[in-house]
């Protein structure tokens, strides 16, 4: 048995029409178009090419984007200003600041200050407190997006056990925050596990976010698992691949993501989905 694909990129593309649907009904009944503020902290271009890609899927959607290019030689105070510009425009509905943020930034200071009605990231401690008693507003966008793929392959989750490598506070923590809320039995995997093999066998369920090329091992995966690849890794020869060993691991899976056109198109597309929850509640 080969796995089946869990097709990222159609899902998204649905989804932003989807998206697109509901904005143009919305401006026609007279309410604004929603607003994204898009902050850049100096020149990465890996991150030049994301903010480029979500700003253009904006575009696609009806959401304005207000691009703000800053020099990396912006202090901490100057980008705090802008946030708290930002957090009182009515115009603006969501605030998306591009990671990573030069080494003289506190991130975690200046994402606080983001007002978590337009924290449309999914990183402030509010919404992710949310999201971890059960009453989620504003979710982390990659784990979301996972939700999104596994809801559309019907995926059953109550007393399934889903096992999460990684456990960052952007991907992993928050995954296994909704896998929990779906009804899984969850187990997070991290730096300091042991015998990380033993918990992946385990894993009907399976969720990688690690960032390590084969780190998950073909041969570890129990037979029709549903395996979602979050890893984005760059090989010596330009291509890119995901944290799972796919070709083995797709021998034995049920369903399977690919790297790339899996998980990578639906965050984009749950940005466009939260900028939208955000103009839709908290419109003014
Ligand atoms: P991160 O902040 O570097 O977190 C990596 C996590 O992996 C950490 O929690 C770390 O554990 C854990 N880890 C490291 N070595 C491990 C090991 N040997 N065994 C088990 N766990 C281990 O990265 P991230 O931002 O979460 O991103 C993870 C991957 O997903 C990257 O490849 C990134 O490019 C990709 N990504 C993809 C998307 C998408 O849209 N497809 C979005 C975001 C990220 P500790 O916590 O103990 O350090």
């Amino acid at each position: 048995m080969v796995a089946q694909l869990i097709d990222g990129k159609a899902l998204a593309a649905q989804t932003r029409k989807e998206i697109a649907a509901t904005i143009l009904t919305r401006t026609t009944q007279g309410f604004s178009q929603p607003g994204l503020a898009v902050i850049l902290v100096g020149n990465d271009p890996a991150s030049e090419i994301y903010v480029r890609n979500k700003r253009h899927a904006c575009t696609e959607v009806g959401i304005k984007s207000i691009y703000h290019p800053l020099p990396d030689t912006t202090t901490e105070q100057t980008l705090i200003s802008l946030i708290k510009t930002l957090n009182q425009d009515t115009q603006i509905h969501g605030i998306l600041l591009q990671l990573p943020l030069p080494a003289s930034i506190n991130s975690d200071k200046v994402l606080e200050h983001i007002t978590p009605e337009k924290d449309v990231d999914g990183f402030h401690p509010y919404n992710l407190g949310r999201l971890a008693q059960r009453r989620p507003l504003l979710r982390p966008c990659t784990p979301y997006g996972v939700m999104m793929l596994l809801n559309s392959i019907n995926t059953t989750y109550k007393g399934r056990h889903a096992v999460v490598v990684g456990a960052s506070n952007i991907v992993g923590r928050p995954m296994a925050l909704e896998l929990l809320m779906a009804g899984c039995t969850v187990t997070i995997c991290h730096r300091y596990t042991q015998d990380l093999a033993s918990h992946v066998k385990q894993a009907d369920i399976l969720v990688s976010a690690v960032g390590k090329p084969s780190i998950i091992k073909g041969e570890w995966i129990k037979p029709q698992a549903t395996i979602v690849d979050v890893g984005i890794n760059r090989l010596p020869d330009g291509s890119l691949t995901g944290d799972v060993e796919f070709h083995i691991a797709k021998e034995k899976a049920a369903w399977i993501t690919p790297v790339p056109g899996g998980v990578g198109p639906m965050t984009v597309a749950t940005l466009l989905q939260n900028t939208l929850t955000a103009a839709e509640q908290f419109q003014q």
